[in-house]
């Protein structure tokens, strides 16, 4: 296994141990692609929630924030054209039965390339020790340019496959890479075929008056729906946004690698109306917003990287996503589109009701046109924890791990600890705690030496550790840990909360 492929098993065995992510209905042996948050998953996906949250509704006067049902008339999806294309391609082994994502199996493929040529680097690394140049090794090296090569070109040539929705081709694609099922180890597979990722469900009490309708597969159309509403209430002038954040479904196909591919997920998306003809400036302006959204998470910068969309979908005049390095590989995070007056203009037409907006200055209505901003809060989340996920040998050559996440979006902000549970450290804790929660999400925690609680801490990424000891009793002072440079400060009990609202601004 590679580095990376070992860092993203430790880091999804550690969401498990520390109460971030379970698998759902563990007990019944799990259900695919669908997970359950625990405890300290919850408020890191509450933070990151409300974070987005502040900097788009908060921090811009004119986008307004709405919360729209998930159950929606099943019109809103032939006219946002999920019925007819909201597809993926898929393929069957004739002799496992096992279905796949025609797509996947040759991403799959692609990936062990890659994976081939980071084992090549691993092993120069070793040889090389200190002198190493990986840079060079990777453009020199015959065998890794081989790899990376080959890579690249089957990459290119499914791009041009999806782009042309050449099912043909991708079966061609698959045979002739001679791609084996990974269970039957057969290359005898069917032809591909469209797959549609809505959820149906039926409305309504007795079979005769039920009506099919669906999960919403993303939460936009809830926005473009409600446009009439909002515009008619908020006394909003273009430019405009409106935003919101809700759950989403998706009877992914292959879903794997853990909480990036969902079939029950959540996005954080807003729908930018603008006057036509300024959609390309918006356009710019958002792309720039959210790239520094997410740096603004602190991770590096080299960890993302922009993808252009090459073919656009016939709606839209211009696309873009931002992708994350995930340990598997770069992948999308948020996508930002201008997707024109396309759903506007379909809800006009299959509604009937005008979907118009007059302009004052310009004297005139309009169907305005949007600039979309859609990004996965849990794949947010798993670029933090990713991004936070450190393993450090100590000066006494033992391991901590700890998540190094961001003051503002940590779980728990501090823990409370009584060195011992006696000498009344315990009881002059448990003060010191009742203070400081109604700041702080706080824990306090008297079990174990200080050493293993303060791992446990490191763990799951809190920040601040008291720790109430023999002197406390004496002068009244407390030793506050920090998480990264595990350095104490002493501090006076009665200015706890004014250090702590210093370090963590109040947040
Ligand atoms: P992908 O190509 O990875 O399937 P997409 O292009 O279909 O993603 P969009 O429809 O643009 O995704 O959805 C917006 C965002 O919602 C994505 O950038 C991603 O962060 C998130 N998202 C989409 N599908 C899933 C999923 N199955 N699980 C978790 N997050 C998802």
């Amino acid at each position: 296994m590679t580095q990376n492929g070992e860092l993203f098993k430790k880091l999804v065995s550690h969401c498990k141990e520390y109460g971030f992510v379970f698998p759902s209905s563990e007990i019944y042996d799990g259900l695919s692609a669908v997970y359950d948050y625990g405890q300290y998953g919850v408020e890191l996906k509450e933070n990151i929630k409300r974070y987005w949250w502040k900097s788009m509704v908060q921090f811009h006067e004119n986008i307004v924030g709405i919360d729209t049902a998930i159950l929606m008339h099943s019109k809103v999806w032939q006219a946002s054209g999920h019925v007819d294309a909201f597809n993926d391609p898929l393929i069957d082994n004739k002799d496992s039965k096992v279905r796949y994502k025609a797509d996947q199996l040759i991403e799959d493929y692609i990936d062990k390339l890659y994976e081939k040529a980071e084992k090549e680097i691993e092993k120069a690394k070793k040889r090389f020790g200190d002198n190493f140049d990986e840079q060079l090794f990777r453009t020199t090296n015959e065998k890794v340019k081989k790899y990376l090569d080959e890579a690249a070109k089957i990459s290119n040539r499914l791009t041009i496959l999806l782009d042309n929705n050449d099912l043909a081709g991708l079966k061609a694609l698959i045979e002739e890479l001679k791609i084996v099922c990974p269970v039957s180890g057969t290359c005898n597979w069917t032809e591909v075929r469209q797959f549609n990722l809505m959820f149906k469900t039926q409305l309504g009490s007795t079979a005769d008056d039920a009506m099919t309708i669906y999960l919403r597969p993303e939460t936009a159309q809830g926005i473009y729906v409600n446009f009439l509403n909002i515009l008619k209430t908020s006394r909003q002038k273009v430019p405009f946004g409106i935003a919101q954040i809700g759950k989403a479904f998706r009877n992914e196909i292959v879903a794997r690698q853990f909480i990036f591919r969902m079939r029950e997920f959540e996005q954080m998306e807003m729908q930018y109306f603008v006057r036509p003809g300024t959609e390309r400036e918006w356009f710019e302006y958002w792309k720039e917003q959210r790239m520094q959204w997410h740096l603004s998470l602190g991770i590096p910068k080299e960890k993302y990287r922009w993808y252009e969309h090459k073919k656009l979908a016939h709606y839209a005049n211009a696309a873009v996503d931002i992708e994350f390095e995930f340990p598997f590989g770069f992948k999308e995070i948020e996508g930002i589109h201008s997707r024109t007056d396309y759903d506007l203009k379909r809800h006009q037409e299959f509604s009937g009701k005008k979907m118009l907006y007059f302009d004052h200055d310009l004297q005139e209505s309009y169907i305005p046109y949007v600039v979309e901003t859609s990004a996965g809060l849990d794949r947010t989340l798993l670029a933090v924890l990713t991004n936070a996920y450190t393993e450090e040998i100590l000066p006494d050559n033992s391991l901590r791990t700890v998540l190094k996440i961001p003051n503002f979006l940590a779980p728990i902000k501090v823990a409370i600890l009584p060195l011992v549970k006696k000498d009344g450290m315990n009881e002059y804790a448990l003060n010191i705690f009742n203070d400081i929660k109604k700041y702080y999400l706080c824990q306090y925690d008297e079990k174990d030496s200080i050493g293993r609680r303060y791992r446990r801490q490191d763990a799951i990424g809190t920040p601040y550790c008291i720790t109430i000891d023999g002197q406390t009793m004496q002068d009244n002072t407390v030793t506050i840990r920090d998480r990264d440079s595990m350095l104490q400060d002493r501090v006076q009990v009665d200015n706890i909360v004014k250090y702590l609202n210093d370090k963590l601004n109040g947040l």
